[in-house]
């Protein structure tokens, strides 16, 4: 049998599988009953992106069945191999949603992961975009060996790489105790070889998300994933027909599959490549799918890669705790002069680790002291923040906090593998050395345990430092300074978007302010981050500036025209797919209800939150829905030109805590309103407009009187 028959044979038999799977269904629940995997915009998004048809309800999944023939055609040529993987792969997506159809909780059962939400996807956007994920490994299993596919998944980790596995190699790694998740980005799909799909639902999604490729247009949904999804696929032999299959579905996605079956096979160069020695399976595939990595040279006894950063360390299991919420802990980053600080000088101040009692909760203080001819005091926030990724991108350390209100787990494993104080040191050494190399010159870091001296330097060091900033981010508001700066980092995945990040308008995905992108610019002049200068003013009330509108035409290459930086209808700033928020119009208060990427419940607007940000995203702009940081809701530049924040009706309730206090202040001052948030609707108050209105009249929300915004 040649590789074209073995395709072509494959996706018949998947295709039957999936239509009997259809019958069954029906004659259970009937056609009308509603389909759809969980937690997605898209129903069963890889059929609405090759076909922008949104399939939901049994009778349509049906009728699907009739379109997904008409990719299966058999004539021998070499786009029909590609046409049939995609048709075998769109069968597997039936017969998965289908598990769903039988029980919402198939896939609940430890390990499996299954399906992937539209929330976790854009949570995946910005490590993708900076290369923190460098790329993308699908691995199909077993492996000849438990040892093998430990070793194999381990290697793609350290690198970065996000990982899914499908079938044997789960039960494998399992054995291999491999910690597998989402948030260690080790997924285990499914045991059943139709679960690969939900790796091919992540690729195209991303292009529906990030890219904007129009539903339906199978060459832009093939050219998106081939020229920015950085995925390949690893097959272990035997292989069978329908694997296949969907390996062609693969090829014609741009992702190349590495394996080493070698009966009724043949090599395609660059996208089938036969390798019988597993055990070079890692470098044979990054090579094929031309990822380059990133390596820091750090000198601690334990693994450092940024898929540890999810990794939870349990009280059970831990060596010590660094506890700021008890005993005086801070980390601070100090400018100093370069005759000042001792490159690379690593000093412990107090016992280290294996003087301290197991199970102890400690002090500690992280100073570092940073030189060079370019640096300003204005970094060293920004620096400080990234300690945070830093230290929890060691295996077996955890990482909560900031400044003076930190929390650092060790664990036993951690301990026992030879970690120690002056570790802390060489990761914030190293990292800070090769991140920020165009500023910092020297770098020295000393690492307090003593409980009295850290209680000293908290209160004579550390806490002046931090209000020294404050003062200094206080005064920092859009009318105060002379820039703005572009951040077109997202458009690796979305290539019309430009954000305008302001001292008030951080990135919508939260993570870039004014600050970061200041730091960007100055490490990397030709970078993402480019200087706008703050002239022509257009309307100071929309937040326009001609300057702003030539900066985003020429990095938008001329896809936007222009954009006012404090409106949600008139030019709004584009979306990418990344942000942390969306907000979007209410039309019966006159409000906008907000929800964020966290919260998976309804919204007054009849939308999740999945569903309301497939609204927007792509960098088109869409009047009336926009995606916004978390910080920005309590700016007084938040919808400025509509009123601002007494616009906003509804949020989820953890989000409205945890900005309420800022939030309050700023209606406080822009109203003279007492506890605004009092008047802020949640999911405990309403989940429909109706009563949400009676709620908001009752409190009185200032909203009910502004003008109509549509
Ligand atoms: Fe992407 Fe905007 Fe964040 Fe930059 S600031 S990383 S473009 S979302
Ligand atoms: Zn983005």
């Amino acid at each position: 049998m040649t590789l074209f028959e073995r395709v072509f044979k494959g996706s018949d038999e998947v295709y039957e599988q999936a239509v009997k799977a259809v019958d069954s269904a029906i004659e259970e629940h009937g056609a009308d009953y509603a389909v759809s995997l969980p937690n997605t915009a898209y129903n069963l998004p890889c059929y609405y992106s090759f076909t922008g048809a949104k399939v939901k309800t049994l009778g349509e999944l049906k009728e699907a069945m009739g379109t997904i023939k008409g990719w299966l055609k058999h004539d021998k040529r070499t786009s029909d191999v590609f046409t049939s993987g995609i048709g075998a792969a769109l069968c597997a997506e039936v017969i998965e949603t289908l598990k769903y159809v039988k029980d919402e909780n198939c896939y609940d059962a430890n390990p499996y992961h299954g399906h992937l939400s539209d929330a976790e996807i854009r949570e995946l956007g910005v490590p993708l975009v900076t290369g923190d994920i460098p790329g993308v490994a699908v691995i199909i299993g077993p492996a000849p060996s438990d040892e093998q596919a430990a070793a194999l998944i381990k290697s793609y980790q350290s690198d970065g790489i996000i990982v899914f596995l499908v079938g044997g190699i789960i039960q494998q790694a399992q054995r291999a105790k491999v910690n597998m998740g989402f948030k260690v980005r080790i997924v285990p799909l499914g045991e059943d070889l139709t679960a690969v799909i939900h790796a091919v639902s992540v690729a195209l999604r991303a292009a529906l998300i990030f890219g904007n490729v129009p539903a339906g247009d199978y060459d832009a949904m093939c050219k998106y994933t081939m020229e920015r999804v950085h995925a390949f696929v690893n097959a272990y032999t035997p292989l069978d027909d329908t694997t296949v299959a969907y390996g062609g579905g693969a090829i014609a996605l741009g992702f190349p599959v590495i394996t080493n079956e070698t009966t009724n096979i043949s090599r395609v160069p660059k996208s089938l490549i036969i390798d019988e020695n597993v055990d070079q399976w890692h470098d044979t595939s990054l090579e094929a799918r031309d990822i380059k990595i990133k390596v820091t040279k750090i000198d601690i006894p334990v693994a450092f890669a940024t898929a540890f950063e999810g990794e939870i360390i349990r009280r059970g299991d831990m060596q010590l705790e660094v506890d700021g919420s008890r005993v005086d802990c801070f980390e601070l980053v100090r400018t100093k002069e370069l005759a000042e600080v001792e490159d690379h000088k690593i000093e412990l101040v107090g016992p280290d680790f294996d003087q301290i009692e197991v199970g102890s909760k400690i002090s500690m203080a992280i100073l570092v002291d940073v030189a060079g001819k370019t640096m300003q005091s204005d970094f060293e926030p920004v620096f400080e923040r990234k300690f945070h990724s830093y230290l929890n991108c060691m295996e077996g350390i955890m990482h909560t906090g900031q400044r003076d209100m930190i929390r650092i787990r060790v664990s036993k494993a951690a301990y026992e593998a030879g970690l120690r104080a002056k570790h802390f040191g060489e990761v914030l050494y190293a990292k800070i050395k090769s991140d920020y190399d165009k500023v910092v010159d020297k770098c020295q870091v000393t690492v307090v345990t003593d409980p009295e001296k850290c209680t000293e330097l908290r209160h004579s060091v550390a806490i002046p430092a931090y209000d020294r900033r404050d003062e200094r981010l206080m005064s920092l508001t859009d009318e105060s300074v002379d820039v703005f700066y572009t951040c077109i980092l997202c458009q690796s995945f979305s290539p019309s978007h430009v954000c305008v990040v302001t001292p008030e308008r951080l990135g919508l995905c939260g993570a870039v302010s004014w600050l970061d992108a200041k730091a960007t610019n100055e490490l990397d002049p030709n970078g993402p981050c480019q200087i706008i200068h703050k002239d022509g003013v257009i309307d100071e009330r929309l937040g326009t500036w001609t300057n702003v509108n030539e900066a985003v035409r020429k990095y938008s290459q001329g896809a936007l025209e222009q954009v006012s930086l404090y409106s949600i209808m008139e030019d709004p700033m584009t979306s990418c797919g990344c942000f942390e928020c969306i907000c979007g119009i209410e039309p019966f208060s006159n409000g906008v209800i907000i929800a964020n990427r966290e919260y998976a419940g309804m919204t007054p607007l009849g939308m999740t939150f999945p569903e309301m940000a497939s609204m927007t995203g792509g960098g088109v702009q869409t009047p009336g829905f926009m995606g916004h940081g978390k910080h920005f809701i309590a700016s007084k530049k938040f919808m400025k030109a509509e009123g601002g924040v007494a616009r906003i009706v509804w949020m989820p309730k953890a989000l409205k805590e945890s900005v309420a206090e800022k939030l309050n202040a700023t209606a406080k001052e822009l109203y003279d309103i007492d506890n605004f948030c009092d008047m802020i609707g949640d999911e405990t108050i309403a989940e429909d407009p109706e009563t949400l209105m009676e709620f908001l009249t009752e409190k009185g929300h200032p909203a009910l009187g502004m003008d109509p915004m549509m």
